[in-house]
């Protein structure tokens, strides 16, 4: 018996001697396909024998069966296979797994390692997936330390991250590696140098922050959000702000830096306003001119539109209200009421941002929402600026449920 290396490729899981699986279509998927739509759900596949989790796959059409590109497979998920190319002449292998990696951290060189730029951002997203033509792989980079994630079992079996961890953390020089799981519960572990036993120091357009990467949210901070945070502190100066939903501080420390007389932070999670505070101190802001308070966000506006109290800028980041599709009318009502309630607090040609990272809910649906809630609050408003997600988590254009957040900055009259 020949007995085959177990791993005999450095960032792919699968022996190179694998035999790809070939799964035909049920349906023509070619023209999106090779528009650069990276997903086939179950369903429009012939048929989903069982395999192991992310078994390297070449996908056929539905008519003659010629190939359309390869990818990985999930037998036991909706989304089947993930596209890895649909160029016919490229081979999934480390080199073309490399070249991928490659061209990703030259945005990033390009976007923070620039003569002006160096040192100002050093937490930022290297790989993001799809967007970067790696399914189910993000990475992000917080000063000295990297942050790995896959999505999905699928992600589990194609990809190795010994082996990614390595070479990222050789390309930039990082101490520290570590695995973050998507399952609740498993912490994961360091595939590089050592666990981290302390939040982990980076700078974000020069400002200090500290991200917790094995246990806070996401994969410590909310990198997504940089730019809009600079939009907030472009208009704070002089204004008192409220910051709802506000995790670890991130808009309030803008919004302090930008000159905002003072900033209230409201999160349900204590040891995030436990690190706002800190952030806030951090950045050499006088402590007097912040108010941290531990509580239910949708409450506290109750309170404060009972008593009239109102704010001359008024930030809402929420979690994500639908995870799912058939969770999307809930989420437009919580959406709503929160506009309403945000713009009553808001002071007459007051400020008000509104953002939501759901991927299921569309800008146009968004804005609808943003129209209602301000109707509701019997106030008019005209929009500053419409953003979402800045280039380094960037998304294939025939892909737009990747891109999922959406910031809306509005003056409410
Ligand atoms: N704006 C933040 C990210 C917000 S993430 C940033 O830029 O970093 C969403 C936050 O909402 C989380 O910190 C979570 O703890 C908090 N949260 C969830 N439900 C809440 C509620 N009902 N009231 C207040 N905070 C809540």
């Amino acid at each position: 018996m020949v007995m085959k290396p177990k791993h005999d490729q450095k960032f792919l899981r699968q022996a190179i001697s694998t035999i790809p699986l070939r799964l035909r279509l049920g349906r023509d998927l070619r023209r999106l396909l090779k528009r650069g739509h990276p997903w086939v759900f179950a369903e429009a596949l012939r048929q989903c024998p069982t395999a192991a989790p992310g078994t390297p796959v070449i996908l056929l059409d539905h008519r003659k069966g010629e190939e359309i590109g390869r990818g990985f497979y999930d037998s036991q998920s909706a989304l089947a296979v993930r596209m890895c190319t649909v160029e016919a002449s490229e081979t999934i292998n480390d080199t073309w797994a490399e070249k991928r990696f490659t061209r990703a951290l030259s945005l990033r060189q390009t976007l923070f390692f620039s003569q002006n730029g160096t040192g100002q951002t050093t937490g930022f997203r290297l790989f993001n997936g799809e967007g970067d033509g790696l399914p189910g792989l993000v990475v992000d980079v917080y000063g000295d330390t990297a942050v790995l994630q896959l999505d999905g079992d699928g992600a589990n079996g194609f990809w190795h991250s010994l082996g990614i961890a390595e070479w990222v953390a050789q390309k930039l020089s990082l101490k520290c590696v570590y695995e973050r799981p998507r399952t609740r519960g498993d912490l994961g572990r360091a595939l590089v140098g050592i666990k981290p036993t302390a939040p982990i120091a980076f700078l974000e357009n020069r400002i200090h922050f500290t991200a917790e990467v094995v246990q806070g949210q996401k994969t410590g901070f909310f990198l997504d959000q940089r730019e809009n945070r600079q939009q907030i502190r472009q208009v704070a100066a002089g204004k008192r702000v409220l910051n709802l939903f506000g995790y670890t501080g991130g808009f309030s420390v803008y919004a302090g830096l930008g000159g905002a007389s003072h900033v209230t932070t409201v999160d349900l999670a204590k040891p995030a306003i436990e690190t706002a505070k800190h952030h806030w101190q951090l950045n050499g802001l006088p402590a007097n001119q912040h108010q941290t308070i531990v509580g239910d966000a949708f409450e506290f506006l109750e309170q404060a539109n009972k008593r009239h109290t109102q704010w001359e800028l008024v930030i809402i980041d929420p979690p994500s209200f639908a995870s799912a599709k058939k969770a999307v009318p809930q989420a437009l009502t919580a959406y709503q009421k929160l506009v309403a309630a945000g713009a009553s607090a808001t002071t007459p040609a007051g400020l008000l941002a509104m953002a939501s990272c759901s991927s299921h809910v569309t800008l146009n649906d968004f804005l609808e929402v943003c129209t209602e809630g301000i109707s509701t609050a019997k106030r008019r408003a005209t929009v500053l600026v419409i953003n979402g997600q800045p280039p380094d988590h960037p998304t294939p254009l025939a892909l737009p449920e990747f891109r999922y957040l959406k910031f809306v900055l509005m003056r409410v009259e």
